[in-house]
């Protein structure tokens, strides 16, 4: 269970994430909505640990990891536009969090070949990214973030350079390893649709703040404001 507890985050004097409180069960799939610059990537960053919060707690099965750096925490992200190493090979790529986690060279080699033939590119292995197409360079990104087994797995906008049908690929794909590994996930989108196929409950998010949280239905049949209302009825 992944619990945030009156997560702050400023910016010079810019509050961008206000007070957020949120609670994740186990394996809860839960889509975060909101307009650009709402502070969603910024929520992302800090529960993975790349950005520290200015005030607030995050805790994983009652464990504060707040004060935890990004390898020491059960938790992957995925970047907005996927963020892969480009000097480094594919194998190198996805083995990176285990070489940080102290992982055996051998046990590297294996889990980043399982992982590889999971997303079916393990015939790519020695390339380098900028020699894959967007939606390979996306399964990378993937993959690299699960190799590490994580309990919480943190989607940025994971599709939205795909076309169509790799995007309907990719979301079966992400809802297949996140059954199979009963992930906890928090996936951000600005595809409404996309948000209420794939999710358990949708957290809708206005500058900093949560608007509401929902089932998907909740949130499409019934919102509570007319910034939700708006925000989810228009197609973008
Ligand atoms: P988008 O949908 O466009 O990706 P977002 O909801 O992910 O938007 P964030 O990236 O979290 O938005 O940014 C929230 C706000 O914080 C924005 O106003 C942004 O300009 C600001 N911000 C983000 N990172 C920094 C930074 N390192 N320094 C200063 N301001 C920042
Ligand atoms: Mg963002």
């Amino acid at each position: 269970k992944l619990t945030l507890d009156g997560l702050t985050k400023k910016f010079d004097d810019n509050v961008v994430v206000d007070n957020l409180n949120l609670s994740i069960e186990e394996g809860e799939f839960v889509s975060l909505l909101g307009p650009s610059g709402c502070g969603k990537s910024t929520t992302l960053r800090m529960i993975s640990g790349f950005i520290q919060p200015n005030q607030g707690e995050i805790s994983i099965d009652g464990q504060n990891i707040t004060k935890l750096p990004p390898n020491k925490r059960d938790t992957s992200l995925v970047f907005q536009n996927y963020a892969l190493f480009p000097h480094m090979t594919i194998a190198d790529n996805v083995g990176y969090g285990l070489k940080m986690r102290k992982v055996n060279k051998q046990e590297i080699e294996q889990r980043v070949n399982d992982m590889l033939k999971m997303v079916r590119l393990d015939h790519l292995k020695d390339r380098f990214p900028g020699q894959l197409s967007g939606g390979q360079q996306q399964r990378v990104a993937l993959a690299r973030a699960l190799v590490v087994n994580p309990s919480v797995l943190l989607l940025d906008e994971p599709l939205s350079n795909l076309d169509a049908k790799l995007r309907d690929e990719m979301r079966s794909e992400i809802l297949n390893l996140q059954l199979k590994f009963n992930l906890t996930c928090i996936f951000v989108t600005h595809d409404q649709e996309e948000a209420l196929v794939l999710s358990d409950k949708v957290v809708v998010m206005d500058s900093g703040h949560i608007r509401q949280i929902g089932t998907p239905r909740e949130i499409f049949d019934s919102p509570n404001s007319h910034f939700t209302a708006d925000f989810v009825g228009v197609r973008n």
